[in-house]
């Protein structure tokens, strides 16, 4: 785990956060600067820097990550209304923390933009 990596520390119990889910190989947690009344990040425990460096035997661990965050979004009571997934990949796609994260962003009206 790269010690510097503040994702990795959250998902160490190192770095303190409002845990939301956790499992063998995940957690989730709420952003620390929410854009919705829920906004919530998935992760792996296990450092993969971004969905671009996944490899082809992680597709059971990409489609986990999407089953948390439909569960999630029950949990959340925003799944009937609808909500947003979002993986920002790299520098152009607005990547800020280079630790695999999947967004779930509901409990508002969200534009249909993607900026
Ligand atoms: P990205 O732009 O990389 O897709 O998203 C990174 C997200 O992580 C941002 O929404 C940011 O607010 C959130 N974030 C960054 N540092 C921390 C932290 O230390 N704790 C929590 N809970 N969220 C963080
Ligand atoms: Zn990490």
């Amino acid at each position: 785990m790269p010690e510097e990596c503040i994702f990795c520390r959250i998902a160490a119990g190192e770095v303190p956060s409002d845990i939301v889910y956790q499992d063998e190989d995940f957690v989730a947690f709420r952003d620390i600067f929410p854009q919705a009344p829920t906004h919530v990040l998935i992760i792996p425990k296990t450092h993969i820097t971004s969905a671009a460096r996944l490899m082809e035997g992680q597709q059971e661990l990409a489609g986990r990550l999407i089953m948390i965050a439909r569960k999630l979004a029950e949990k959340e009571g925003i799944a009937e209304r609808g909500y947003r997934l979002v993986i920002n990949c790299g520098s152009q796609g607005g990547q800020q923390v280079p630790h695999l994260h999947l967004h779930l962003i509901g409990g508002r009206q969200l534009s249909g933009g993607l900026g």
